[in-house]
């Protein structure tokens, strides 16, 4: 192999082994399996990077497979965002499966095991179930309905199916240990009733559905999965998924399963459960809200698919649970952006500047640089006359020293891409705060011409009063308040960070009237422009612009404190 494709994380060695080994005829075949209860969240790239890469590195398939066995919770809405959500990330599955089209195999496998004594149907209550599992030290008690005849649970099971038992009354029971040391064998439920909703894609059909252990393993093995990736929750599953498999396989191949740690960062969660709370009681305003984990979170945030997958990459897959610090989250958005986001001039808390010796009635075109120093990334025209806005911060009426921008008598500031300029006084209204600054300019200090090239101790950011267009800007902040809101007692929900989303206007150039505008949308994906705005951070046009108001989401502040 090349060097630089040698770079494999611990399970791709494990592919590489088993292709040397000429395993499975060299195929390999991984699948992704998502329940399609909710949207992808960012912890899932993690296992779409490891699923759809290991196809991609070695030559093999990665499937879709929508593990559908619970009709309460989930929905066609949720299938469709997935496959959005993956093809945005850039992965190809090879095809799409449901759980759900196993569910007559599956039936059938589950009246097998009850003709050769592996399964029976209890009638006890989930909570008298649980209650008898015994601890890993204690073994658990046995069912009274262990032992029940074959016949009668044939009967039952098919009267479960049949709708004639209410939801809860029965499950099918694996018959296999209650002393097993693992505690998911000591007889499994197999099989549920859910009569209180249809199936997204069987309807009314089924009466009784598959548990997660008796679908997973069987799909894999029904689809020819060679590696089965999962978290490291599912170790402890493990033995029960070669359990099943084994109890009817009919030849030598088997699926494998291996695990890797979980994603989690810090100040959010990671589970769609609690997404769906926040969802559901407005807390956020939806599965997208830039604040939200989620992929369409994230990319309505301004994360690009490419600064995604490299966070996945940057952070790896190990053996052991852990923690990612959000900072490197964004430190990786940044690095993204910085090559390529053009750098324009907005104003968050103007003041006006009147350029007192500026001719009225003239304006003149100042050509800037997108990025400086980058001429390839090419050059837009802002607008330059007597009435420009300035932030408020960069003039101080009476400053010492130290203050390097305006101030009335003081030194020389550059207008960026533009004139040398000095401030001369400043109005102010009946509170005392200032209205109107005012300074002269000079003509021969034109940046891109000889006097140019004259040295500042600072430059300031403006825009045009006549031309310049308001902006929204939501500026967003981590969703939770503490590091490790899974961690902590009590409701999560109270741990929501208050000051998560704080929303204002500002000043942008006019010239950017032309490009800034509700995002065009491909494929259900909105396709967004990104900006530096100087000084202020890297922001994304968002969907909610109109043609009266132009929105912009903060995907992240300048500052990075990400250390490596
Ligand atoms: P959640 O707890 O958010 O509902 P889940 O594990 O139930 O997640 P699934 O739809 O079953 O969600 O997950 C599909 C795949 O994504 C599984 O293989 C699962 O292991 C993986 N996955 C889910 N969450 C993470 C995570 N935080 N980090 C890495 N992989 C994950
Ligand atoms: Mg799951």
């Amino acid at each position: 192999m090349m060097e630089d494709e040698k770079n494999l994380n611990f399970i791709e060695q494990i592919v590489e082994k088993d292709l040397q080994e000429g395993k499975n005829g060299g195929r390999i075949q991984t699948r992704f399996p998502p329940e399609p209860n909710g949207y992808l969240h960012i912890g899932h790239v993690k296992a779409i990077c490891m699923d759809f890469g290991i196809a991609e590195k070695f030559g093999g398939v990665c499937n879709l497979r929508f593990d559908d066995t619970n009709p309460v919770k989930e929905d066609t809405e949720y299938v469709d965002s997935i496959q959005q959500d993956i093809q945005w990330l850039g992965f190809q599955w090879g095809k799409v499966f449901y759980a759900s089209d196993y569910f007559d195999k599956l039936y059938d496998l589950a009246i097998r095991f009850i003709k050769e004594g592996k399964a029976y149907v209890d009638e006890q209550s989930a909570e008298e179930i649980a209650r008898q599992k015994g601890t890993p030290t204690e073994p658990g008690i046995a069912s009274p309905y262990r032992d029940r005849p074959v016949e009668e649970n044939l009967r039952l099971f098919q009267a479960m199916q049949n709708g004639e038992i209410e939801d809860g009354k029965m499950v099918l029971r694996a018959k296999i240990d209650m002393a097993n040391p693992n505690m998911h064998f000591r007889d499994p439920i197999m099989y549920r009733i859910i009569t209180t909703h249809p199936h997204h894609r069987t309807g009314r059909r089924w009466n009784v559905y598959p548990m997660y252990d008796f679908a997973h393993g069987q799909s894999d093995y029904f689809e020819g999965v060679t590696h089965s990736i999962c978290t490291l929750e599912f170790v402890v599953h493990r033995p029960l998924y070669d359990y099943f498999i084994d109890q009817f396989a009919d030849s030598d191949y088997r699926p494998h399963q291996y695990e890797f740690n979980r994603l989690n960062i810090t100040y959010t969660v990671m589970s769609k459960r609690k997404m769906l709370q926040l969802v559901k009681e407005g807390l956020v305003a939806g599965w997208d809200d830039p604040r939200m984990p989620t992929v369409c979170g994230l990319r309505r945030r301004g994360y690009t698919a490419e600064a995604i997958r490299e966070f996945i990459n940057k952070i790896g897959y190990t053996k052991v649970e852990g923690m990612i610090d959000l900072g490197l989250l964004e430190h990786t958005i940044r690095e993204n952006l910085k090559e390529t986001a053009p750098r324009v001039c907005a104003i968050f808390d103007p003041v006006k500047l009147v350029l007192t010796n500026y001719p009225e009635n003239q304006s003149e075109t100042i050509v800037a640089y997108n990025i400086d120093g980058h001429e390839e990334l090419g050059t837009r025209e802002m607008t330059l006359a007597r009435e420009l806005y300035i932030e408020r911060g960069d003039f101080m009426e009476n400053a010492d020293k130290n203050f390097f921008r305006l101030s009335p008598g003081g030194r020389e500031v550059r207008l960026k891409n533009a004139y040398i300029i000095q401030a001369t006084g400043c109005e102010k209204d009946a509170e005392g705060n200032i209205t109107t600054v005012y300074a002269t300019y000079d003509p021969d200090s034109k940046s891109g011409t000889e006097g140019g090239n004259r040295k500042t101790k600072s430059t300031i950011n403006w825009v045009e009063c006549g031309s310049c267009i308001e902006a929204e800007v939501r500026l967003y902040d981590r969703l939770f308040a503490v590091e490790n809101p899974s961690a902590e007692e009590g409701d999560f929900r109270d741990l929501l960070n208050p000051d998560s989303l704080h929303v204002q206007t500002c000043k942008l150039e006019g010239a950017l009237r032309k490009e800034m505008h509700k995002p065009e949308v491909v494929n259900g994906i909105a396709q967004c422009n990104h900006y530096q705005l100087l000084k202020q951070g890297y922001f994304v046009v968002d969907p909610d612009t109109t043609e009266e108001k132009l929105v912009l989401n903060r995907t992240a502040s300048l500052k990075d404190n990400w250390q490596k």
